[in-house]
């Protein structure tokens, strides 16, 4: 990797500002999963060690209105973090001024200090301003003259250019990616750009539109691309079948005909698929590639499943995103859960999920530790995954 990394930086003594992620689920102020803080512990307790004086700055959700505010305070993840690092941190309720200047200036080293949430700079005064998602150059550069040092380990909005991201490091002497950040990064090329072969990858999801730049990048990349879920109704067409009341994106179509022909046999379609007469939570119906007017297709049936469990086998890299049907119903699991196992279940393989759904079922599922990597941040491996550039990252300073 070419950006500097957290290790490569003397933080002794330092003011160092840390961008972590720690939007996380809250139900009535009550924090329903706190992996994304659990994840930001390695960095912080290095900046610990290190004797850092540590400045944390998260956004927590969006953020629309005043009223929005009065939900979405970081003052209940200050909390958590208090009891999962073990060490008091102090919080300020506010992302400028004063009170906030004061507070860093009288910080020790080994201490820790949270801003309010930072998307509060998106609206002042009941006015929409997005200070903070649009990157407003002089809160960016307000908020690098707090410290002496920028560490971004804030995964999930890599793929973002925000003022507490590529705002502060563009008006910062050094900066560097975090651990986690950092192992993201190594996975993700480990995964992506020099993966051992055969390099199978898995594309699911509602939508061709969604994963039109993953399949382009990895076309030139990957042995074999399979495509489950909604997504895959949209190939079928483009090869003439008939597919009911499923999902279909028409203007798609050519497109998905010109990567058949582009992938060379590359594209792995499913071969039969699970239907419902409507978009209910009901027995499936099964038919091959070609389905009943009146029944739309909501999951990869049994001999799909057989056929890319076939295909996944002797693979040494496989990357997935996107699930192979409609997984949150009960009798449209089946797709994603069978692919998810079979890829937990490859010996000798690295395995990669991008985030998102299939992040998701795989935790559900209890494959957590089965996988090589599952990333945190749905959008930005993403987007990753398309080739694309994550400015939040590219902002960083090289080694
Ligand atoms: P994405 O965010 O693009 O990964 O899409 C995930 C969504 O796709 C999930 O909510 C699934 O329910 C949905 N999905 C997957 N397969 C189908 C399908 N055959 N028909 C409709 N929706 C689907």
């Amino acid at each position: 990797m070419n950006k500097k990394t957290l290790n490569e930086v003397n933080v002794s003594g330092k003011k160092v500002l840390v961008r972590v992620d720690f939007n996380v689920p809250l139900k009535d102020g009550v924090i329903t999963d706190d992996n994304r803080i659990q994840a930001a512990l390695p960095t912080i307790k290095h900046l610990v060690k290190n004797k850092a004086k540590i400045i944390l700055l998260s956004h927590l959700s969006r953020i629309k209105t005043e009223e929005d505010k009065s939900k979405k305070s970081l003052a209940p993840i200050a909390i958590a973090l208090e009891k999962a690092v073990g060490q008091k941190v102090v919080f300020v309720a506010a992302t400028r001024g004063a009170e906030l200047e004061s507070a860093i200036n009288t910080l020790k080293d080994g201490e820790i200090l949270l801003l309010e949430n930072t998307r509060f700079e998106d609206v002042k005064n009941n006015e929409v301003v997005k200070a903070e998602s649009k990157n407003d150059p002089d809160l960016g550069k307000y908020w690098a003259s707090l410290g002496d040092i920028f560490v971004n380990d804030a995964f999930g909005t890599a793929h973002r250019a925000h003022a507490s991201n590529v705002g502060i490091s563009k008006n910062i002497k050094e900066s560097c990616v975090g651990f986690l950040v950092q192992k993201e990064l190594e996975m993700l090329a480990q995964g992506v750009d020099k993966p051992a072969h055969p390099f199978v990858a898995i594309i699911g999801g509602a939508k061709v539109s969604d994963k039109i730049g993953v399949i382009d990048n990895l076309l030139t990349k990957a042995d074999k691309i399979i495509i489950g879920g909604g997504m895959a109704y949209t190939f079928f067409a483009a090869q003439g079948h008939k597919i009911g009341k499923s999902l279909l994106e028409a203007d798609k179509i050519d497109l998905a005909k010109e990567y058949l022909q582009k992938a060379n046999g590359k594209i792995i379609l499913p071969i039969d698929s699970a239907n419902a007469t409507e978009f209910k939570d009901v027995a499936p119906s099964f038919s091959g590639v070609d389905l009943p007017d009146d029944v739309m297709g909501l999951d990869i049936g049994p001999k799909s499943i057989e056929l890319f469990q076939k295909e996944l086998l002797g693979a040494k890299t496989v990357a997935w995103n996107g699930p192979m049907g409609v997984f949150e119903m009960e009798n449209f699991k089946k797709g994603t859960v069978a692919v998810c196992e079979s890829i937990a279940n490859l010996k000798d393989a690295f395995t990669l999920i991008g985030g998102g759904d299939s992040a998701a079922a795989a935790i559900q599922l209890g494959f957590k530790e089965k996988f090589t990597h599952i990333s945190t941040g749905g959008g930005a491996s993403l987007e990753y995954m398309e080739g694309k550039v994550l400015p939040g990252v590219e902002a960083i300073q090289n080694k």
